[in-house]
């Protein structure tokens, strides 16, 4: 099969792969409808995070069944699935209690290379949720949206305790706050502020319910949200991209007793603990148990009541994966699917 490798820092090939096996009972193999490229694969693409090269990349997935190993009960092969960037069992306690991300059984799907033809799906019946029937070709982009970013930028909507009549400021323009923007709105915030300073963001974020658009970042941001605040800041936010800047940017844009939900890819982060202290600012986040998320993610989409998959703003083929990284590390793209 074809499958994406990075080498090394900005070196994206594409090639012949092994076909992925049923390795374990519990696996399933499915054929990959459509993959993409992820706003965190620009980390190591970039060489801010280690490259151990070649390495397989890709962690958004979906695609049809076509085989699943002895142990495996809840999908069959033909059916169309969607899972996310940790498998996890969904039995143990800790997925009970919704962190299928931090489950004791967890495997990260990023090793495995989700930018190929077929993947290999560990904990198939804890990972893979079906849709009801064969989706129509124009939904693929929404449901492999519900794989991270839709399911992410959700997350951090619910970690930052959005519910009606609050306001909500969004940190990072890429989907995954993009998303963030969409989820508060579904989760009834009365207002949704989108901190952008690209046009054409800007515009998906008014579409999916952003009703301000601040500009300004790092202090300049903060005041800002504070002035459309009468002084308080927001009472959520979500903070969407992982650094020093944008992470202290959203503590100070929260009012007292308000929640911060971080879902950006702490890179360099160091919070100071006096700052913090004084806040009183709720900090929860980190990577998202999206499996908690999607059987509702999925209805939602099926039912075109949303429509996630607008952050893809430019489709390629698998083959041309290179290009889709450089798309994106030069902002030129939202975000690239990926035919395989
Ligand atoms: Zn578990």
């Amino acid at each position: 099969m074809r499958g994406a490798m990075l080498y090394a820092p900005g070196d994206v090939r594409v090639q012949e792969r092994e076909d992925p096996r049923i390795a374990e009972p519990t696996d399933a193999i499915i054929r990959l409808s459509a993959t993409c490229v992820c706003g965190s694969d620009l980390w190591p693409y970039r060489g801010i995070e280690q490259v151990d090269g070649p390495a397989p990349m890709g962690h958004e997935y979906v695609g049809i069944v076509e085989e699943v190993g002895a142990d495996v009960r809840t999908v069959r092969p033909g059916q169309f699935v969607v899972g996310s960037f940790f498998a996890s069992d969904n039995t143990c306690e800790i997925c009970r209690a919704g962190y299928q991300s931090s489950c004791v059984h967890r495997v990260g799907v990023g090793g495995l290379g989700a930018q190929a033809q077929y993947l290999r799906v560990p904990l198939a019946d804890g990972t893979l949720v079906a849709t009801p029937d064969l989706p129509a070709d124009d939904l693929i982009p929404g449901l492999l949206a519900a794989s991270d970013v839709l399911g992410t930028g959700w997350f951090a909507a619910v970690a930052a305790q959005v519910e009606p009549g609050k306001t909500v400021a969004v940190v990072g323009d890429g989907a995954v706050g993009l998303l963030g923007v969409l989820a508060a709105r579904q989760l009834g915030a009365e207002r949704i502020i989108a901190m952008s300073r690209h046009a054409d963001r800007q515009k998906l974020a008014l579409a999916y319910g952003a009703t301000d658009i601040v500009t300004e970042r790092g202090d300049e941001g903060v005041t800002r949200i504070k002035d459309l605040t009468g002084g308080l800041g927001a009472h959520s936010v979500i903070e969407a991209v992982g650094t020093q800047e944008s992470m202290m940017q959203s503590i100070r844009a929260t009012r007292p007793g308000g929640h911060v939900g971080y879902v950006g890819v702490a890179h360099d982060v160091a919070l100071p603990g006096a700052e913090l202290f004084f806040s009183h600012v709720h900090l929860h986040g980190g990577p998202a148990p999206v499996r908690r998320f999607l059987p509702e993610l999925i209805d939602l989409i099926v039912e075109r009541t949303i429509d996630p998959g607008q952050v893809f703003d430019l489709t390629l083929p698998l083959d041309q994966a290179a290009e889709g990284y450089r798309a994106m590390d030069e902002r030129r793209a939202i975000k690239v699917l990926l035919q395989p």
